[in-house]
């Protein structure tokens, strides 16, 4: 198949403005649309021979690609999220959101009994209903692409979390910014997308795959950049978390977040 029968967005070889900072983004590298990431647990689909073009913000370094940017929600779920993904994401379904509600329900557990969560992008209920079971007030999961949880609830939540998603979506500052939208004050969000190494640029094109969805990058910077756009600021724990917040409430013992800009 033909990037013009995907409905790809053509290539232009001229600097673009960055979707997060407005810097010139310049082609950067490029990859076979089936590619899947170097964490992908070692599974390769076959290449299809449609290249995807990834550009670099010369600014705050975010990588990404407009290719996909004309797709709706159909045509990602028919390309992208369909029965084919599972074999490059295979902890998508239960383990990672297991794991993830567990890392929570530690963390906040002195604070749970009276703590509104809200889930976005999560594809499933799986970390919602796990998080009921420890006993969090309440934990409502939200997705856009997903029918059953695509109703945006009502209010403002105590904690929203974010996990591996931001990397998946076309127009990072409308997600960010309906993220910020959800926070209630004080309020912070808990999310991982992973930054670039340092040595990034020997690595090649290591967690870019078109096949995992990966199609927005983001350095620190860009991720500072793009929730100060709100009112935010965004502490990374380490290399694929992140704590973005207003006001901390007090009572967390995170008041004074480090590296938090
Ligand atoms: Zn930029």
């Amino acid at each position: 198949m033909l990037a013009a029968q995907l409905g790809l967005r053509p290539i232009s070889n001229t600097s673009v403005p960055c979707k997060i900072c407005d810097g010139p983004a310049d082609l950067y590298g490029v990859v076979d649309m089936n590619r899947s990431c170097q964490t992908a647990q070692g599974f390769r689909a076959p290449l299809i021979g449609v290249p995807i073009y990834y550009r670099r913000c010369a600014d705050c370094g975010f990588l990404f690609t407009d290719a996909f940017d004309d797709w709706s929600i159909e045509q990602f779920k028919t390309h992208i999220y369909n029965d084919g993904y599972e074999a490059v994401d295979p902890d998508y379904r239960i383990k990672r959101p297991t794991d993830n509600a567990a890392a929570v329900a530690r963390f906040w557990a002195p604070h749970k009994a009276g703590m509104r969560v809200l889930d976005f992008g999560g594809g499933n209920d799986v970390f919602c209903t796990s998080l009921r079971a420890h006993g969090f007030a309440e934990a409502v999961t939200y997705d856009p692409m997903v029918p059953e949880h695509a109703t945006r609830p009502d209010g403002k939540f105590d904690l929203v979390t974010c996990f591996e998603t931001l990397e998946h979506v076309p127009d990072p500052l409308a997600t960010i910014g309906a993220m910020a939208a959800c926070v209630a004050e004080p309020g912070a969000v808990f999310y991982s997308t992973l930054t670039p190494p340092d040595d990034f640029d020997s690595q090649g094109m290591w967690y870019i795959g078109p096949r995992n969805g990966h199609i927005s990058i983001y350095t620190k910077h860009a991720l500072a950049l793009a929730w100060h756009a709100f009112g935010f600021k965004t502490a990374p724990l380490n290399a694929g978390t992140h704590l973005a917040f207003r006001t901390l409430p007090e009572q967390w013992g995170l008041a004074e977040a480090p590296g938090a800009a």
